[in-house]
């Protein structure tokens, strides 16, 4: 009897002691993110470069939930970032414009259709704009990807629609003119679909090099993306423009606030970009 109360005791205070330990951790929330997006004063502001592929449930790394999504664009909404188009960056990466506090271009690769049925709703909710890199090709041929008319509508609505390639093709692994073909025939089959000129686009798996980057400039296109992880600012180059890939992982709306909170820190202490 007096054994079991004793047990009893020292098992209160072992819980005790666990829920002043685990209280602070689960109540803690994360800090706001406006501070480490301050103007840095030698390559001006930095442009974080979000990188999104599939917003669906199919549990996938390339597949964001859409309710993930949805906390991602609130959290973003309420911290105080304002979405831009790859024009506005070109242009104050160029010195010829001004960029809102805290700037975000939201982009996404291969042009599925689950960006025009589940993203582009949460978008237009958070009015945010946003950049899709299609793969030329797959429009409107293979079910996965959207069609051209979807594609125009959102173009027509602040989702800026830029060039993928043709076929998605390594472009490490391709000739001379193969590259030409998959550079300048991806952007003018958008620019016929569109309407407008496609000045930009996004290395398909994100591999590149001087090279290529050198063509992707005479084909035509004002700037490049590519998967290095990192924020865009002047010292960037033009035609090899980083980003921040945010995946689908154990715990991915955790990940995507250490991700966007951490890039500029990587980026202050030297430990990623020249
Ligand atoms: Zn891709």
């Amino acid at each position: 009897m007096y054994a079991g109360k004793r047990r009893r005791a020292w098992l209160k205070r072992a819980l005790l002691l666990l829920m002043l330990v685990l209280i602070p951790l689960l109540v803690s929330s994360p800090k706001p993110l406006t501070a480490t997006m301050v103007a840095d004063s030698e390559n001006g502001t930095k442009v974080m470069v979000l990188n999104y592929h599939k917003v669906d449930n199919t549990f996938i790394s390339l597949s964001v939930r859409p309710d993930d999504f949805e906390k991602q664009m609130q959290y973003l909404s309420d911290n105080g970032y304002h979405t831009i188009t790859p024009d506005e960056l070109y242009d104050s990466l160029a010195g010829k414009g001004e960029l809102p506090e805290n700037p975000v271009l939201i982009t996404f690769d291969d042009g599925y259709e689950d960006n025009y049925t589940n993203a582009y709703p949460i978008l237009k909710k958070y009015g945010f704009k946003a950049t899709i890199f299609v793969i030329t090709g797959f429009l409107g041929k293979d079910k996965n990807y959207m069609t051209w008319d979807q594609a125009r509508e959102m173009d027509a609505n602040g989702i800026s629609i830029e060039s993928h390639t043709v076929d998605h093709k390594s472009m490490t692994d391709l000739t001379d003119d193969q590259l030409r073909a998959e550079l300048v025939d991806s952007r003018k089959k958008a620019e016929k679909e569109l309407g407008h000129p496609v000045e930009y686009m996004a290395y398909p798996t994100g591999t590149y090099n001087l090279h290529i980057a050198e063509m992707v400039k005479e084909a035509g296109y004002k700037a490049a993306f590519t998967i290095k992880y990192g924020n865009v600012d002047k010292a960037s180059n033009i035609y090899a423009l980083e980003r921040v890939p945010i995946f689908h992982t154990e715990d991915t709306n955790r990940d995507f606030l250490e991700r966007i909170r951490y890039t500029p820190i990587f980026e202050r202490f030297g430990w990623i970009k020249s």
